[in-house]
């Protein structure tokens, strides 16, 4: 993760696309433009679900296994499916790298703070 901020940092600034810092209502409309970019991309993962449920159900339409339909469904959006969530991390790495947030021990660290959560829902897919 330590390696993909960086990446991601050197990216950023070879197109350009830096947080501004020029002043404080810069930086507080690039970190409000980038969040907002990191949105659309999260609506384009469900975009892509969207899309395979329907292919999904098309399939079944057509008299297709309902699990056979579904894999299918599911290697069709696959590759686009991959460019959202790289989408999704080119934003969140962004913001984080602004912060200066160690986003690998940030994970590890929640996920460990989850586990010992006493108020888990219970019986909840998720
Ligand atoms: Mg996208």
């Amino acid at each position: 993760m330590k390696n993909l901020q960086t990446f991601a940092q050197e990216f950023q600034k070879e197109m350009g696309w830096e947080i501004s810092t020029a002043s404080y209502q810069d930086t507080r409309a690039s970190l409000l433009n980038n969040y907002m970019l990191l949105t659309t991309e999260v609506a384009e993962v469900a975009e892509e679900l969207r899309k395979s449920f329907n292919q999904t159900n098309r399939a079944i339409g057509e008299g297709m296994d309902e699990s056979e339909a579904f894999e299918k469904a599911k290697a069709m959006i696959k590759e686009d499916l991959g460019k959202e969530f790289a989408d999704c991390i080119a934003y969140i790495t962004k913001l984080a790298n602004y912060f200066e947030v160690d986003l690998e021990a940030s994970f590890y660290a929640k996920m460990e703070e989850v586990k010992n959560r006493s108020n888990k829902d219970i019986g909840v897919s998720r």
